[in-house]
């Protein structure tokens, strides 16, 4: 960053989106801080991180009205200048979802302007770096466990499946279940690569993800108390079908796909529950909850174990890899 005569750099550098046409084009980029958009709290982001919409994001999919574009759904870092009472310069913050990187310039950047409400103050447990690693998946595999558990799911009502296992939300969710004493399956397309990481999360039974989009009939064979599914599609089909009566069932994803067919059967006829769950527009209280949750019981080992670290300049090829379904675990993006 160049500093300039007040407290603000006069440029900052940002992964920075543009479209020609309908070509979409992410360079890094030196951007003037009198282009940072409206917000009360400006921020120095000192990491972001990598989450399938990202990927989409950068490589053009995903829907983004507004060109130039910072993409980036998550920040963590220091504020500079705030406003809001609520916050002071040195804070440390964390911010997840809210249309950041979507519709406002995101994480992918040293500096961010954003509105207070959307923040959160960074666990004391969390270095910037570390709430990244949780970071939107991270959020979001707890507030699918506070769902599953809001509902009456304990422990000894058996076996907890997660699909996408070795991925952003998948492997969190493995470790957090894991944690608190569940027994955990974990479905997954790389059990050959990433068998051993997932047992060293903490899954006690691995699965092969294509057993599960096989499940053709409206009732399987019973086998799941409670389901985390980052798929939906055939998967989240297959899982419904298979989850015993009264079990409780969180969707939060759409990695196999976003059409759901299926019958009213395991409704009507097992009392299964199927569970919505969004981090993206998450009110503050149940946000506040979940990263309270977060700092207390997240494996140490998911912190060590699940997470890559990369920079601005790799987040064009690891686009491409985590929309392949290729990233394990959790990336975080350093800044700073
Ligand atoms: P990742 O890419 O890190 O993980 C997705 C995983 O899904 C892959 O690693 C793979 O796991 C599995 N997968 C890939 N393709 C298929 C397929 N065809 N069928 C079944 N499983 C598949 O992404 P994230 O963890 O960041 O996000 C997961 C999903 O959750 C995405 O759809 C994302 O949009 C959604 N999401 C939703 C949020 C919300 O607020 N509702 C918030 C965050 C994410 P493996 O290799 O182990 O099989």
């Amino acid at each position: 960053m160049t500093q300039n005569s007040n407290t603000l750099p006069a440029t900052f550098r940002a992964l920075l989106l543009t479209k020609d046409g309908d070509a979409v084009s992410a360079n890094v980029t030196d951007v003037s801080s009198q282009d940072l958009p409206a917000g009360e709290v400006t921020v120095k982001v000192d990491a972001s991180d990598l989450n399938y919409k990202d990927g989409l994001a950068i490589l053009g999919k995903l829907g983004i009205r507004t060109y130039p574009m910072v993409p980036g759904i998550d920040l963590a870092g220091t504020v500079l200048d705030s406003s809001d009472s609520r916050y002071q310069a040195g804070d440390a913050v964390t911010l997840t979802g809210w249309g950041v990187g979507e519709r406002h310039w995101g994480g992918y950047a040293e500096l961010a302007r954003v509105k207070a409400d959307w923040l959160v103050k960074t666990p004391k447990r969390f270095s910037a770096a570390e709430a990244m690693a949780v970071g939107t998946a991270g959020l979001t595999a707890m507030l699918c466990v506070i769902a599953l558990e809001d509902a009456g799911v304990t422990p000894e009502d058996g076996e907890v499946l997660v699909t996408g296992a070795a991925g952003g939300v998948g492997s969190v969710a493995v470790s957090l279940l894991a944690a608190r004493g569940y027994r955990v399956t974990a479905a997954t397309g790389r059990a050959e690569t990433e068998g051993e990481y997932l047992r060293g999360l903490g899954a006690a039974e691995l699965l092969d993800r294509a057993e599960l989009s096989a499940l053709k009939k409206p009732l399987e064979k019973e086998r799941w108390a409670a389901a985390v599914d980052v798929a939906g599609g055939a998967t989240l089909a297959g899982v419904l079908a298979s989850t015993k009566y009264g079990g409780h069932v969180a969707a939060c994803g759409l990695a196999d796909s976003a059409s759901l067919t299926t019958s009213v059967l395991p409704f009507i006829l097992r009392n299964v529950t199927l569970h919505g769950v969004d981090s993206v527009q998450c009110p503050a209280p149940q946000r506040q909850r979940a990263w309270n949750r977060l700092a207390a019981e997240l494996p140490e080992k998911l912190l060590k174990d699940g997470v890559q670290m990369a920079k601005l300049e790799d987040l064009t090829r690891l686009a491409a890899e985590i929309l392949a379904g290729r990233v394990r675990g959790r990336t975080v993006i350093e800044l700073g």
